[in-house]
């Protein structure tokens, strides 16, 4: 079966979908962006993407381009075509066409595309119960890794950075030694006394979906969680480490920079953090 992609108003095959060369996203990376997975075809968190993808438009003073209900009528057809019950849809704003100048454009439409695709959950299970390792990588990004915008570079270097070293994500650390987040994951760590710890939201993170659906499904469960920044050093020597995204759930890590965290194995924590976001995701 073939994919379709959704561009400014026209359903049209994957490999055909195109925006002009002048598209300010092509030409400036402004532009916005969501993942919102999708599992047994129930979109998870849909309303906490729909919200952050509108402060992210915000932040830039972007357009939207179109209101939230038509958008999820368009969510769900994209999802219907690809015949998508379990993966990810992917929906990009930019601020639209206009001649090359920094300023903002007075009459550009904003560009509004979306793609779908299917994952396999047996395989993100695989890689779970296996763990994966990471490495640690100074944080060049700028100062409002808040905003979801499609100015990736510094998330691409570091991705390849861990690709090239054999492992699955890079954990950025900031200029006082403590990690932000990976490339594009949330990081937590679990210390030696079982406490879990993420960095609180700000200007220097993503406000994870994933993250903050686990905060939710921990207070529920009455699991306590710190949250504050962590050190390099304590990721190194933490009993359990994981990272949470729409694409990966929650997914334990089992080696950073080399160095082998606990047994090597998936902590029970982890795991069983997993387990709870899975079923939460699954019901
Ligand atoms: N941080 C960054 C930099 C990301 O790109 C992502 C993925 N969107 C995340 C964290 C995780 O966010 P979410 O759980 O909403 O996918």
């Amino acid at each position: 079966m073939s994919r379709i992609a959704y561009v400014n108003g026209q359903y049209v095959p994957h490999g055909e979908a195109a925006v002009h060369i002048e598209d300010r996203g092509y030409q400036f990376a402004d532009g916005v962006y969501e993942v919102i997975p999708i599992v047994n075809g129930k979109m998870i968190g849909e309303q906490g993407h729909m919200d952050r993808l509108w402060r992210s438009m915000d932040e830039l003073q972007m357009d939207a381009p179109m209101a939230p209900g038509p958008m999820k009528i368009v969510m769900r057809e994209v999802l219907r075509q690809n015949k998508v019950e379990t993966g990810l849809i992917y929906i990009q704003v930019t601020r639209g066409v206009a001649p090359r100048d920094h300023p903002f454009p007075l009459d550009a439409v904003p560009s509004l595309v979306m793609t779908a695709k299917k994952t396999s959950m047996d395989a993100a299970d695989a890689k779970a119960d296996k763990g994966v390792s990471v490495i640690t990588t100074p944080d060049i990004r700028w100062n409002r890794c808040d905003i979801k915008s499609v100015a990736l570079l510094p998330n691409v270097l570091a991705k390849q950075a861990a690709k090239e070293q054999g492992a699955y994500e890079a954990f950025q650390y900031d200029a006082d030694g403590n990690i932000t987040e990976g490339s594009s994951t949330n990081a937590w760590i679990v210390d030696q006394d079982g406490t879990l710890i993420t960095r609180p939201t700000s200007n220097s993170i993503l406000a994870g979906i994933t993250r903050a659906e686990l905060l939710d499904l921990l207070e529920k469960e009455g699991i306590k969680v710190e949250l504050r920044a962590f050190s390099k050093d304590e990721l190194m020597n933490a009993r359990e480490v994981f990272l949470t995204s729409s694409s990966s759930y929650v997914q334990p890590v089992v080696e950073v920079d080399g160095k082998v965290i606990g047994n090597g194995k998936p902590g029970s924590i982890s795991s069983n953090l997993r387990g709870i976001f899975k079923s939460y995701m699954q019901n």
